[in-house]
């Protein structure tokens, strides 16, 4: 993640990291430009920088528009867009100078990270391809850019040796990994290896930790992970970010991948993948949406029985293609539609937790505290899924994986206690 990689020069360097505003030479904000909401977040993070502190560095999404960053903070030292690690150290030289005799063994060699230790995302592309009308991620990041297979592999490793129990593969379309690379082969371990989502997968799986995919486009590739997932070398998770369901819709959308006949596909991979678990976001109120389509999207969702959902309602970006479609729906109606697509989602979410009541599961540890330990199951992504509580199991530690009968279930999360390790019962439910 890009505040990592920032991180990790600037500490290999002799630099520390401040715990607060005021002990800091200067402030680096890493910001996201995407959505509105994110934007006002942004520019609340900057101001409260430059109200507590005054030496301001933005970088970021929001940076690739300068003049908006200046127009609403003047004073900042210095903007710079995304993926720029470069030009933020040298902003960071400028503004404080660098420290002499740098202390390049106090930084890990996987690199510092802001996410747990136990778990870390492995980015293996930058950029998209494609076109979606709501989204200026294209524009802001350019088009794909994949990571060779050897690197990607290589991070892993490291973050393995360090202690991560959980990779976590992002990117902004984890399916065309490899397209801009011509899927080139490289040599890793002896072995030739593509650059290729589905031989990404099964390499990294060879690490013997969780793999968890997220925004998968469902091309009909995506059939090959399932045999990766039935065999258990990596977890029964896709991350799809479908959208919508109306073919209609997803056109309007230009969304890729929007095959009409993804049900038919959902319910071949639960054939071969009996367990797997898919989380999705969607979009209700898009321009042009009519009651017809949203009912199809609900009446699509009833069908694909989607395990963890989120919705947003549709809301125009600065320099999105969409602001120019006609028929924008009115906030009104997409309060209601949102509000039906919630309850039929969380229905679903609920009934598909509650079958998970009597199952012995395992548990990935992510922290502990007086009550008990808090971690989750491979169902749920960190941060964005569920959790499960484990109420008197104090003695454990982040990233410890033990075994927990669940007893209890509601809308969102599991609860439940560790059950003695029984060494011969290699049955778990995962
Ligand atoms: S697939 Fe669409 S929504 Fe996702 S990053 Fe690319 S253009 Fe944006």
């Amino acid at each position: 993640m890009d505040s990592e990689r920032i991180l990790t020069k600037l500490r290999s360097e002799g630099y520390e990291i401040s715990a607060d505003y005021e002990g800091a030479d200067v402030v680096v904000v890493n910001t996201c430009g995407f959505i509105d909401s994110a934007k006002e977040e942004s520019f609340d993070a900057i101001k409260e920088a430059m109200n507590a502190n005054g030496k301001v560095i933005v970088t970021g999404c929001l940076g690739v528009n300068e003049a908006a960053v200046r127009e609403v903070t003047p004073d900042v030292l210095a903007v710079t867009g995304p993926q720029q690690y470069e030009n933020v150290v040298a902003e960071v030289h400028k503004a404080a100078p660098q420290p002499h005799d740098p202390h390049l063994h106090l930084v890990p060699e996987a690199g510092l990270k802001l996410t747990p230790r136990h778990y870390s995302y492995l980015k293996i592309s930058e950029g998209c391809n494609h076109r979606c009308k709501f989204c200026i991620i294209p524009s802001l990041r350019g088009d794909l850019a994949s990571r060779p297979i050897r690197a990607v592999l290589r991070e892993a490793e490291k973050l393995v040796e360090a202690g991560t129990q959980e990779l976590l593969v992002i990117s902004q379309d984890t399916s065309a990994y490899g397209l801009d690379l011509k899927h080139a082969t490289e040599t890793w371990k002896d072995k030739e290896i593509r650059a290729h989502m589905t031989e990404l997968a099964s390499a990294l799986g060879d690490n013997g930790v969780w793999v968890r995919l997220h925004y998968v486009y469902p091309y009909p590739h995506v059939d090959d992970v399932m045999p990766l997932m039935a065999e258990g070398k990596i977890l029964p998770y896709l991350d799809i970010p479908f959208q919508h369901a109306s073919p209609k819709i997803l056109k309007a959308m230009k969304r890729p991948a929007n095959d009409a006949k993804v049900l038919e596909r959902i319910q071949n991979w639960r054939k071969i993948v009996p367990d797997l678990v898919i989380r999705s976001t969607f979009i209700v109120g898009f321009p042009g949406e009519t009651e017809e389509d949203f009912q199809y999207l609900l009446n699509w969702l009833e069908e694909a029985q989607l395990d963890r959902v989120g919705c947003f309602k549709y809301e125009p970006v600065e320099g999105a293609a969409a602001n120019e479609l006609p028929d924008h729906v009115a906030p009104e109606v997409q309060q209601e539609r949102w509000e039906r697509f919630m309850e039929v989602s969380q229905r679903i979410s609920a009934a598909k937790l509650q079958k998970r009541v009597g199952m012995e599961m395992a548990v990935l540890i992510d922290s502990v505290d007086e009550e008990g330990a808090i971690g989750r199951t491979y169902a749920d992504a960190p941060e964005i899924d569920g959790k499960v509580y484990l109420k008197g199991a104090t003695e454990y530690a982040p990233g410890d994986m033990v075994m927990a009968y669940i007893h209890e279930a509601d809308n969102y999360d599991l609860h439940g206690y560790v059950v003695i390790e029984d060494d011969e019962d290699d049955d778990w439910d995962w």
